[in-house]
């Protein structure tokens, strides 16, 4: 059985079960998929963590997978001279941004849309607005004019509350025409995006993970980042992925 069969099974109760390979053909029953999610997550705990928070199904998870990711980064920060340097509270402020940041990398495979940074989801900002009152029909009292807030529409969304993460140049198909050889070979060939390198969505900008990173430090040149830190928060991002395929091992020798 692998994660995602698992966690469908866990988590959503009318989920048929058909679509996923038995080897014994038995069926699992709740507990066994209970009991193996316990022992996987007792072997994994990162890689298992990090997967259910990436399907979204609760905050707990989430937070939990970035707070083992920030101890993986604490243990191995030390190598990065520029990381060593900092005082430790500020410098375990820095992995914890860095470990922040490599998650919502990594949560960017699971779908194609993110929350709205700017109205946090909300599809509306509200802005304090002067707002003209008009008295009722037949009354004297004149229009008057009070502050309110009014709440518009986000015009980083569009209203939407979310936005795509999509590749621009593939829009998600992760491929996109190869010119050349279609032309020699007179039938579509197609290539791995190449902006996207075939992953099909944008990667989490890093200079953002630079930005925030700046906030508790002002020792980190732009340079110094990009020959040192970025290196290490790359680590952090492929690191998840390690882990999750450790879970899905783990969960694949439990499960059989
Ligand atoms: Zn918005
Ligand atoms: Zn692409």
């Amino acid at each position: 059985m692998n994660l995602e069969s698992a966690t469908k099974y866990f988590f959503c109760k009318t989920q048929s079960f058909t679509d996923s390979p038995r080897c014994t053909g038995e069926t699992l029953t709740g507990s066994d998929v209970l009991g193996a999610f316990g022992l996987c997550q007792s072997q994994a705990e990162l890689g298992f963590k990090a997967f259910l928070g990436k399907l979204g199904l609760s905050p707990e998870d989430s937070k939990r997978a970035i707070q083992l990711l920030t101890q993986h980064g604490m243990k191995h920060c030390d190598k990065v001279a520029a990381l060593r340097k900092l005082d430790t509270k500020v410098k375990v402020k820095v992995v914890q941004v860095l470990a922040k940041f490599a998650f919502k990398d990594y949560c960017r495979s699971a779908s194609g849309k993110e929350q709205c940074q700017k109205c946090r989801g909300q599809k509306l900002i509200y802005r304090n607005k002067a707002v003209v009152k008009h008295p009722g029909c037949g009354e004297k009292t004149p229009a008057r004019v009070v502050k309110e807030d009014v709440g518009e529409l986000c015009d980083h969304c569009n209203g939407k509350g979310e936005l795509s993460v999509a590749c621009r140049d593939c829009r998600g198909r992760a491929f996109s025409l190869d010119q050349a050889e279609t032309e020699r070979q007179g039938v579509p060939v197609m290539k791995d995006c190449k902006r996207c390198r075939g992953r099909g969505y944008e990667r989490v900008p890093a200079a953002d993970a630079f930005r925030a990173i700046c906030a508790f430090t002002d020792t980190i040149s732009a340079a110094t980042w990009d020959k040192t830190i970025k290196p290490f928060y790359d680590q952090l991002c492929t690191q998840l992925e390690i882990e999750e395929s450790w879970a899905e091992t783990s969960l694949n020798r439990v499960t059989g």
